[in-house]
């Protein structure tokens, strides 16, 4: 080991590590002489050249923070119906006093009164802090911000980055809505930390943006596209950012973010840690955990799969086309009656929230309407006003169907169904947050028929009455369903019976086999 000394100091002069790890990868594909080289103390650098599957390298970086130490003791976990996978497994903070969380983090969540750690926070707090690469599925509105952001914040205080000014730490959110309401978190934590948090995302100029960057960041919000242009542009460079996280992992996966995820991931450096959530666990999640996070800790709280908050009384009207609009206006009078607190009626349209919207505003109900095609200033000030109070019905397409978390919203109107039953389940789930009760009323017609059986599975599992109407519904549409599946057996079997007369009259094949 002695004699090895001056070379392994020699090799591990950058140009040369990298070239002895092509070759050596190259010219032997064996996997096993690179770890007796890292056994030596000899690291790779990362090279777009090198597998994949060696590329998912993470350094275990211990702060001088200590991880809650490994107990045996699984009541809690147990309590809160929380599994978790993965070796070497930190017990969970169940109190903040007891965490092993600096006193300035303390002080925060003190300010922020935050008494109790929520579920995934006690479990995923001591996780991140071990330096694990970390997996959380657990529904939107659980504390999942601070549950990234707090272990990100002593990342940027206990470590050393290199020198630069691109950022130390990458957030990446789905919609703009989200990565707003994650900078305004972040942004308490800039005061009280003096760090610099900045977001970018599209539909706005790239000027402002470009500018918030150049002198420097630590925390950087994004979303994909807006992140993946200025990567592209060389405005942000990744090669500083040791600490990821993909919130809503899941959804980013199906607005189609994939390419510039992974882009973005290749542009940070091998030692890093990356912290992934995500409401589901489907097939696509587990393939880009599994290719850029290599050995993780994976905590699920509740089921994987997606279900109805508890706290949702689920009601539903069934009615017409034709009347579907004074049936709705009876469930606002009724509302009306009863008192609410905020009202979130959703549209499937751009042209029917702006229509809603006059309608409402017509008979005397001040709502407010957002869309994708609303400009990024109008749609914060939509979102403020209706946060504030100041106005308390908005109408919305799902751009405000995940993730966004208003505080005092009562009521649920689905106007129009949306195209899954887990589009659903996120658009009720603005309701009923944090313990309180909530409503939910969806208009139903026979458009809808193919989506109620996944409706029924979503009230059964939330243990509510299904309703009649919908059990009707569910039986008429498999029965149509029978009779279209039996109508195109008949026609598969008219075609080919006419083929086969048709085929005796043919004049019989010719061997082609030895024609040339
Ligand atoms: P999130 O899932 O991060 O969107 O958080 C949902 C809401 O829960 C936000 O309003 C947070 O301020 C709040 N929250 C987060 N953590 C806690 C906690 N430990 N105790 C009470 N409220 C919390």
């Amino acid at each position: 080991m002695m004699s090895l000394n001056p070379i392994v100091k020699l090799l591990r002069r950058k140009e040369l590590t990298k070239v002895l790890y092509q070759n050596v990868y190259q010219y032997t594909r064996d996997t096993s002489l690179i770890n007796s080289f890292k056994n030596v103390g000899l690291h790779f650098s990362g090279s777009s050249t090198i597998p994949r599957h060696i590329r998912t390298v993470c350094s275990q970086r211990f702060y001088s923070v200590k991880p809650a130490a490994q107990k045996e003791d699984d009541s809690y976990r147990n309590e809160h119906n929380v599994t978790v996978i993965g070796d070497e497994i930190p017990s969970p903070y169940t109190e903040i006093d007891s965490s092993g969380f600096p006193d300035y983090i303390k002080n925060y969540l003190k300010k922020q009164q935050i008494i109790k750690p929520t579920v995934i926070q006690a479990q995923g707090w001591p996780i991140a802090l071990s330096g694990q690469n970390f997996v959380g599925v657990a529904q939107t509105g659980t504390g999942k911000t601070l549950a990234f952001l707090l272990p990100a914040a002593v990342h940027i205080k206990e470590t050393q980055g290199r020198k630069g000014r691109g950022p130390r730490v990458l957030v990446l959110a789905p919609t703009r809505e989200l990565a707003r309401q994650i900078e305004v978190v972040a942004k308490d934590l800039e005061k009280l930390l003096n760090i610099r948090c900045v977001c970018i995302y599209g539909g706005v100029s790239r000027n402002s943006q470009m500018a918030d960057l150049q002198p420097g960041v630590d925390i950087l919000i994004a979303t994909p596209g807006r992140l993946n242009d200025f990567i592209v542009s060389k405005t942000v460079s990744l090669s500083r950012c040791t600490y990821v996280v993909l919130d809503e992992a899941d959804r980013m996966l199906d607005m189609g973010f994939e390419p510039q995820i992974r882009q973005a991931l290749e542009g940070v450096p091998l030692e890093r840690q990356i912290l992934m959530f995500s409401a589901t666990w489907p097939k696509e999640v587990q393939h880009l955990a599994k290719d850029y996070l290599g050995d993780f800790v994976q905590v699920n709280v509740g089921s994987t799969e997606l279900s109805a908050n508890r706290n949702i009384e689920q009601l539903f009207h069934f009615c017409d086309d034709y009347n579907k609009l004074e049936k709705f206006k009876s469930i606002m009078h009724n509302i009306s009656g009863e008192g609410f607190g905020k009202i979130l009626v959703f549209a499937n349209t751009k042209k029917f929230v702006d229509k809603l919207t006059l309608m409402l505003r017509r008979n005397g109900w001040p709502a407010v309407g957002i869309h994708g095609d609303k400009t990024q200033a109008q749609r914060d000030t939509i979102i403020q006003k209706f946060r504030s109070g100041s106005t308390n019905i908005l109408v919305a397409t799902d751009v405000a169907a995940r993730g966004l978390d208003v505080d005092g919203v009562t009521h649920v109107i689905n106007y129009d169904f949306p195209n899954t039953s887990e589009d659903y389940i996120h658009r009720i789930g603005r309701t009923g947050r944090q313990d309180n009760k909530g409503v939910s009323h969806t208009l139903l017609t026979s458009e809808d028929e193919r989506q109620a059986k996944n409706i029924i599975a979503v009230l059964k599992e939330a243990n509510q009455e299904v309703p009649q109407d919908l059990e009707d519904m569910a039986r008429r549409y498999n029965s149509v369903k029978a009779y279209e599946q039996q109508e195109k057996y008949k026609q598969r079997q008219n075609s080919w019976n006419s083929n086969k007369r048709w085929n005796k009259f043919r004049a019989p094949r010719q061997n082609t086999k030895f024609r040339y």
